[in-house]
């Protein structure tokens, strides 16, 4: 059987490990590297970790587990006629085709936004390490899990960081939840522009409903777009992303989405626990086991030195189990907690919530 994988994120380095041996996998990604850790992106650009760290498997490794990578390879078209990948590299015939191909940085649409980086990729953060060095301050915009991530690491490393966010709260938590994080990354130094909306952008700084914000290296990180491209060329069904069901399947028979760029029921995941998540429940299936997949939204992050796991429904009313973990409840079930510090109480609690105890 050939399984053949478009793109080598998580997603889809997780699903060709699972399946390697068992199928006959070759993975099609554009950039021209192996598999790198995004959610250390912000570490290395830090200095924290030398670049090599940032790959947790080497070529050989793909050599060794039978996948065939090709690299600097974009997937241009699903031939479902002929089961054919077309790529710019030539054609790849397959039987069961797998879409993983994520989610590029949403790009700041004000004037003057070409002033303005974006983080992604490995190539984005060498850029954005190179301009800190000679720059020693950055002016990060949003307000979610990534511009924490970059916010918190670089103060930590002692650059000069600003975050601007247009919204009050910080990852679409209630006030006091938000509050916390935020002295928390007061604490290791970085300056906060909450309610702070971006109207435009030049070499110098940020102009803002606010007042002007000085500082030449702005990086944009808020939001992203699903990559749905391959699909819509192809035919295949899309909303915000590529449309699957409970199996993966898209609306192309033997063809599938997994990760940043699939929409299942309305929600794309959008972190890297999830797509190893999707990946994991879709090797199963695609060995033959009866399963469906239920989205469980659960994410930890690191911003500095302080842990924050996001676990199921996050919003409503929340009480406090102890000062380090906010749950959620719908009825007499818990059904979502915030747990701060503590990852070990997060895992806890993760299994209680998704496996739906009281
Ligand atoms: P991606 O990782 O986006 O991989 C998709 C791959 O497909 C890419 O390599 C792309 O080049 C390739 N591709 C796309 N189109 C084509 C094509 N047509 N042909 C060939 N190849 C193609 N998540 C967490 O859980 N925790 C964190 O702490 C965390 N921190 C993050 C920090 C940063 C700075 C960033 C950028 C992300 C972070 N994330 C984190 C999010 C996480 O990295 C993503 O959710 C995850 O990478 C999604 O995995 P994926 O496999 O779906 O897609």
């Amino acid at each position: 059987m050939r399984l053949v994988i478009v793109g080598n994120g998580p997603g889809g380095v997780e699903l060709a490990r699972l399946l390697a041996g068992e199928f006959d996998v070759t993975v099609v990604e554009k950039e021209n590297i192996p598999h790198y850790s995004k959610p250390m992106l912000s570490h290395y650009i830090a200095g924290f970790i030398p670049e090599e760290k940032l790959f947790p498997y080497s070529m050989n490794w793909y050599e060794k587990k039978g996948i065939n990578l090709l690299l600097g390879t974009e997937a241009k078209l699903i031939d479902r006629s002929r089961k054919v990948l077309v790529t710019d590299k030539g054609e790849v015939p397959y039987d069961i085709l797998v879409m993983a191909t994520g989610a590029r940085a949403r790009e700041p649409v004000i004037p003057g936004g070409e002033h303005i980086l974006t983080l992604r990729t490995l190539k984005d953060a060498r850029l954005i390490r190179g301009r800190l060095e000679e720059e020693g301050e950055i002016t990060i915009l949003g307000g979610g899990f990534i511009a924490l991530e970059l916010a918190g690491n670089l103060s930590k490393a002692g650059y000069t960081v600003r975050l601007v966010h247009r919204r009050k709260t910080l990852l679409g938590l209630d006030g006091e939840l938000s509050g916390i994080i935020k002295e928390k990354l007061e604490d290791v130094g970085v300056e906060f522009h909450l309610e702070t909306g971006a109207l435009g952008a030049d070499e110098d700084g940020l102009k803002t409903d606010k007042g002007y914000i000085k500082g030449r290296l702005k990086v944009c990180a808020f939001g992203v777009v699903p990559n749905k491209e391959l699909a819509l060329r192809s035919g295949i069904h899309t909303g915000r992303g590529i449309l699957v069901d409970d199996h993966f399947r898209t609306s192309a028979r033997n063809v599938y989405a997994i990760g940043d760029c699939a929409e299942l029921n309305g929600t794309i995941e959008g972190t890297a626990k999830g797509a190893v998540e999707q990946a994991k429940v879709l090797a199963r299936i695609l060995k033959g086991t009866d399963e469906s997949y239920k989205p469980f939204r659960s994410a930890f992050f690191k911003f500095a030195d302080f842990s924050v796991a996001l676990i199921g429904r996050t919003k409503g009313k929340g009480e406090w189990l102890d000062e380090s973990a906010k749950v959620f409840r719908e009825g007499d079930k818990t059904v979502g907690a915030v747990v701060m510090g503590n990852i070990k109480k997060a895992f806890r609690l993760e299994k209680v919530i998704k496996g739906g105890l009281p």
